[in-house]
């Protein structure tokens, strides 16, 4: 086919992928991935902590055709899910805040059947079967610098890729194809002597320009760390209790970056923000309807309700105490453990008194540790040096208890 059949071809799937609802498409040669070195380099540093299947298979992440040998090309697609400007609303101290993609349905689905329609339609336009896969984060492919190749946008300090237009809002999929198509072209960095991302990062996760240490970021911490969240980074959480945008939205080139009209991501109900009382009480069974077809569920309900219980601990709030005192008898000890920790941030009598009760019954040694701690810190923080009796907690009034 020539240079201009297959040009032609390519601005025809693109318009059909706009017709299917993807808000881009770019196009790039299946070879060897820009970014692989670094990728490696940053696996192998540890800088992904515990998500052990980001170091798994890295050979097959240096080379699109690794994954399917006839692969000719790369179809990268994108949807997005902005909210429009500002950060989430944040109703009261008591709420927490989900991060934006994960406000509506779970992405993986939608976009995995919008990618299933495109091939379907490649084939109408090309007029003859294409061997075709779909990958959403579902195998081991460098979807943001396959995106880069595919002119879709530049490789930016916070790790994201930023489009000029929509800016780092949106989801990334692709469509591995045995079909030649006129490769579009990378565009060029545009971050320019901004650091803002860097800077006001929370927790310090960024090593340099582009490197992210994993380990302390609040999108790891909350999502996809399965045990304890750190102490000493548990302050630094906020009330964020599933994700994090904050490099994303002190972005520039967020700032003018549209709201997605898709319905599959307008926010569900109750979840923007979060009432962090009623998500620390949810039972399995609960947890299990409201968060099913949501990405939220990867947290299990455990992992969100340790979330739940740092962002009350961060709140200070002595309203929270009394959900807190009945997280103490969680089945959990991941949740135990956290809501001790968020009463020895809170304070007073009551959540003092009760954490002794829980400590002479409690069977883990981990939430033991926990509680003792917690109860440590509410005597550094009452008792005056030269042994005077202890005073009232500073940040709680046992009046509004
Ligand atoms: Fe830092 Fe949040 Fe960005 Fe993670 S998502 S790097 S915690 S600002
Ligand atoms: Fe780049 Fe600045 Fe945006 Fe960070 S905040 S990604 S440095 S433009």
């Amino acid at each position: 086919m020539g240079i201009r059949v297959i040009d032609e071809l390519k601005e025809r799937i693109r318009r059909r992928a706009q017709d299917i609802g993807l808000a881009f498409l770019g196009v790039c040669q299946a070879g060897p991935v820009t970014g692989f070195d670094h990728y490696v380099e940053w696996a192998n540093a540890g800088l992904a902590g515990a998500m052990q299947w980001m170091s798994r298979d890295l050979q097959k992440r240096s080379d699109p055709r690794t994954l399917m040998p006839g692969c000719r090309t790369v179809l990268v697609a994108g949807m997005n899910y902005g909210t429009g400007n500002g950060p989430a609303l944040k109703a009261s101290v008591l709420t927490g805040t989900i991060a934006r993609y994960a406000r509506g349905s779970d992405y993986h689905e939608v976009l995995k059947d919008r990618l299933t329609c495109l091939l379907s339609a490649a084939e109408e336009e090309a007029e003859h079967s294409i061997e075709g896969r779909i990958y959403v984060d579902t195998g081991p492919l460098l979807e943001r610098d396959l995106a880069f190749a595919a002119g879709l946008g530049w490789r930016a300090k916070n790790t994201h890729l930023i489009h000029p237009r929509l800016g780092s809002y949106f989801f990334l999929g692709e469509i591995l194809v045995d079909l030649d198509l006129e490769p579009d072209s990378p565009q060029p960095g545009r971050c320019g002597t901004c650091s803002r991302c860097l800077d006001l990062c929370p927790t310090g996760a960024f090593l340099g320009p582009g490197v992210l240490d994993a380990r302390r970021c609040i999108s790891y911490l909350t999502i996809e760390l399965r045990g304890p969240i750190p102490r000493e980074l548990r302050p630094a959480i906020g009330s964020m209790v599933f994700g994090c945008d904050i490099c994303q939205e002190v972005c520039p080139w967020n700032r003018r970056a549209p709201a997605s009209d898709d319905p599959a991501y307008a926010s569900r109900a109750g979840l923007d923000p979060v009432d962090l009382i009623r998500i620390l009480g949810l039972t399995q069974a609960e947890f299990s309807l409201q968060f099913r077809g949501s990405a939220i569920k990867r947290t299990k309900r455990s992992g969100l309700l340790r979330n739940a219980a740092v962002a009350l601990g961060n709140s200070r709030d002595c309203s929270a105490v009394p959900a807190l005192v009945r997280a103490l008898e969680d089945s959990e000890a991941l949740v135990r453990g956290h809501a001790a920790w968020a009463l020895g941030q809170i304070g007073g009598p009551s959540a003092i008194l009760s954490l002794r009760h829980r400590l002479a019954i409690e069977p883990d040694l981990w939430v033991q540790d926990e509680i003792t701690d917690a109860l440590k810190e509410q005597t550094d923080t009452q008792e005056p040096a030269g042994g005077q009796p202890p005073v009232q907690g500073p940040l709680c009034n046992p009046t509004n208890l």
